[in-house]
């Protein structure tokens, strides 16, 4: 790869070596902010296997890149500042590759993984999905939804299916915290939408090989601040304004 922003995590590298990391799954969690991610990992089952992960792994506070999902998830993908990779909204990508097909600040690492002869493997929105079409070895595009619940139900089958072709990365995006965050009026309804992730998670780690590396990570704190901010406490206040998100790491 071209010199990225992102910096590599030294803690992060020796933790898979050690363990003869062979493949990566990837799964950007919507809006798992640090303090959500304490909150549901801390208190009652409601993240279970994300626990569990995290448990033989570690969990870092990392800065989101931006306060909503496109252009956070490209740097994600790119490791680049949005400020670099111009990528504001999915259509974006297409300009900028208009602009210069060989721009490395919009390649992701799906693409270079495949450029270097991997297989990977891609499960997200449709539209995202169609950017990445003859760019990766694997693509499934599930279509937006009103019911989130069945929506990310069928990402975590399409990625259960991306791994029976074995892939040396998977990338992978759960929507449904983040559509609660704006719909829910409760924490109940939230609680069900983490607690849904979580089993999709669990989904995903069964059907996953051996030696391969999970990062689970946010891609910026939970939106609609306020809704959900009235009983939170100063440091959870204090993570949110800082853009801090949940990156977990995890061998199992
Ligand atoms: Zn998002």
């Amino acid at each position: 790869m071209v010199q990225p922003d992102g910096k590599v995590i030294p803690d992060v590298i020796e933790y898979a070596n050690i363990r003869g990391c062979q493949k990566v799954v990837l799964i950007i969690v919507d809006s798992l902010g640090y303090s959500l991610y304490r909150y549901f990992s801390e208190i009652g089952d409601t993240f279970q296997n994300i626990r569990k992960l995290a448990g033989s792994g570690m969990v870092l506070r990392c800065q989101s890149t931006a306060d909503h999902t496109t252009p956070a998830i490209a740097s994600i993908f790119t490791g680049y500042y949005p400020t670099k990779h111009h990528i504001y909204a999915t259509d974006d990508i297409y300009r900028e590759r208009a602009k210069d097909p060989a721009n490395p600040k919009i390649q992701t690492i799906l693409e270079w993984a495949h450029d270097a002869g991997r297989r990977s493997a891609v499960v997200i929105e449709s539209h995202g999905a169609d950017t990445f079409l003859d760019r990766v070895s694997e693509v499934f595009g599930i279509p937006d939804s009103q019911d989130i619940i069945e929506y990310d139900s069928k990402i975590t089958d399409a990625a259960v299916q991306a791994l029976e072709s074995k892939p040396d990365i998977l990338a992978v995006h759960l929507r449904a915290i983040d559509r609660y965050a704006h719909r829910a009026q409760t924490w109940d309804e939230l609680r069900y939408a983490a607690g849904m992730v979580d089993e999709n998670i669990g989904r995903i780690a069964m059907a996953a090989e051996k030696g391969t590396l999970f990062m689970i990570c946010g891609d910026h704190p939970i939106h609609a601040g306020e809704k959900w901010m009235r009983s939170a406490s100063k440091t959870w206040v204090e993570e949110c304004q800082g853009q801090l998100v949940a990156l977990i790491i995890s061998m199992p």
